[in-house]
């Protein structure tokens, strides 16, 4: 699709360029610090979590049924908060950890811990790795993607390979050529409801094709971060099939590892973690880990479900979120409509839960954009961060973080992103002119 700028001639594109960048200079002059990078609540969000801060108190019992939160013990998690995590990950508590505060260092932990010890009697990667010295072991990452997770299998020395994502999910056809021929692919990263950043969600059928598909490699893993689970905007969420149940019907329970957190329903950071995964390779995991915990932080656990017992009590804690998220989205969506929507500049998602929008402009453009916005005083997520080792092939894409922001410095740093992606295409126009 052609630009509005690509449809101009070299006299009409001079001046455009000079008023944008006249408009660029008011911009600047007004001195904005603003910053999109990171997909945090606000402070007045995370507020709602407060009550919960005085749940336990010196008088309190610290018991969950006969076991002593206070103490040492119970290292797969408390009874109440593991019947939580198996309704947030879609399978029986029994099949469950609770772990520390968060869910990125339960996956950290449990890739490092294929690639040094293997499971289910393969072999561990890294020997795989060792005894293939012109085959590394190798990750499919759907794009744009989360880059934490790329950073984890990179610092590892697997080597990332991207996957472009669709409406419906990563690319199957793709991956399902690709993993049943190479045995050195040993896993996806897969955020698969309201994906960071497009807002995706899988449908029943890339799920079930995840699930089933032909894998030369027997240890391949999925790792099913369903960070967003229960975060939808609307009363009408999306809906997500169950994984656990499909790998079960077709014998490939070993294949899928889940992953949640409170992160962004509690306090970030400060939240309770996740796992789930089968019979077999859970148990291989907590045996793994019990060499370095005795025990994650139970008083914490305690604290989290009393404050919320049920789903359904998750649930409506996250309508109180999605008070303070709506208006943020609605506000990103409005202003890149009106801004960009009939310059042919620019394509982005719509989602209606997480807690991304993913922005692409034209070829070349996105870290000029992100450059620009910052000479304007608008932080964006590092410009490339979406793609393994950094690297957007396109220079499109963008990460839209709208949460931390208020509504007015929101709508105030979208101006300056439209801003900068109207010149920026302006300028690529006549550069290719001359
Ligand atoms: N997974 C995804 C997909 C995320 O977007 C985030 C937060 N940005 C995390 C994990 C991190 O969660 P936690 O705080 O539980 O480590």
């Amino acid at each position: 699709m052609q630009t509005i700028y690509q449809q101009m001639d070299s006299g009409e594109l001079a001046q455009t360029i000079a008023s944008l960048k006249d408009e660029v200079a008011a911009a600047k002059a007004r001195g904005l610090a603003l910053d999109m990078a990171r997909g945090k609540p606000s402070p007045s969000q995370v507020d709602i979590s407060r009550p919960m801060l005085d749940i336990l108190g010196a008088d309190s019992d610290l018991h969950d049924g006969s076991v002593d939160c206070g103490n040492y013990g119970c290292f797969e998690g408390i009874p109440s908060a593991r019947k939580l995590a198996g309704e947030f990950l879609g399978c029986p508590a029994e099949q469950t950890l609770v772990l520390g505060s968060s869910s990125l260092l339960i996956e950290h932990d449990i890739v490092g811990t294929f690639w040094r010890c293997g499971t289910c009697g393969s072999e561990p990667w890294s020997a795989y790795a060792a005894a293939h010295e012109d085959k590394p072991v190798k990750f499919l990452c759907p794009v744009p993607g989360y880059d934490r997770h790329f950073g984890i299998t990179e610092d590892l020395g697997i080597v990332n390979i991207p996957v472009a994502m669709t409406e419906d999910g990563p690319d199957m056809d793709e991956i399902e050529r690709l993993v049943a021929s190479d045995d050195s692919i040993k896993g996806i990263w897969c955020v698969p409801k309201y994906s960071n950043p497009t807002g995706i969600t899988f449908s029943e059928d890339t799920v079930r094709r995840l699930a089933t598909m032909t894998c030369a490699a027997p240890d391949f893993r999925i790792l099913w971060d369903n960070a967003y689970c229960v975060h939808d905007l609307y009363d009408e969420g999306d809906e997500l099939a169950n994984i656990f149940d499909i790998a079960h019907e077709a014998g490939t329970e070993d294949r899928v590892v889940a992953f949640a957190s409170t992160s962004k329903i509690t306090f970030p950071g400060a939240g309770i973690g996740f796992v789930g995964a089968s019979p077999a390779v859970l148990a291989e995991f907590a045996h793994h880990l019990k060499a370095g915990l005795i025990s994650a932080d139970k008083l914490n656990q305690l604290r989290h479900v009393r404050f919320l017992p049920t789903l359904d009590a998750v649930r409506e804690h996250m309508k109180k979120h999605a008070e303070f998220l709506r208006p943020r989205f609605e506000c990103v969506e409005q202003k890149l409509a009106e801004g960009l929507g009939s310059t042919g500049c620019a394509t982005w998602t719509h989602p209606r839960g997480g807690y991304f929008v993913s922005f692409d402009g034209p070829e070349g453009s996105a870290k000029r954009v992100g450059a620009l916005c910052a000479e304007m005083g608008v932080r964006l997520t590092t410009v490339g961060a979406t793609w393994p080792y950094g690297e957007d092939p396109h220079d499109t894409n963008i990460r839209i973080a709208p949460s931390y922001p208020t509504v007015e410095e929101l709508s105030a740093a979208l101006d300056v992103l439209v801003l900068a992606v109207k010149l920026v295409s302006a300028e690529l126009a006549a550069e290719a002119l001359e």
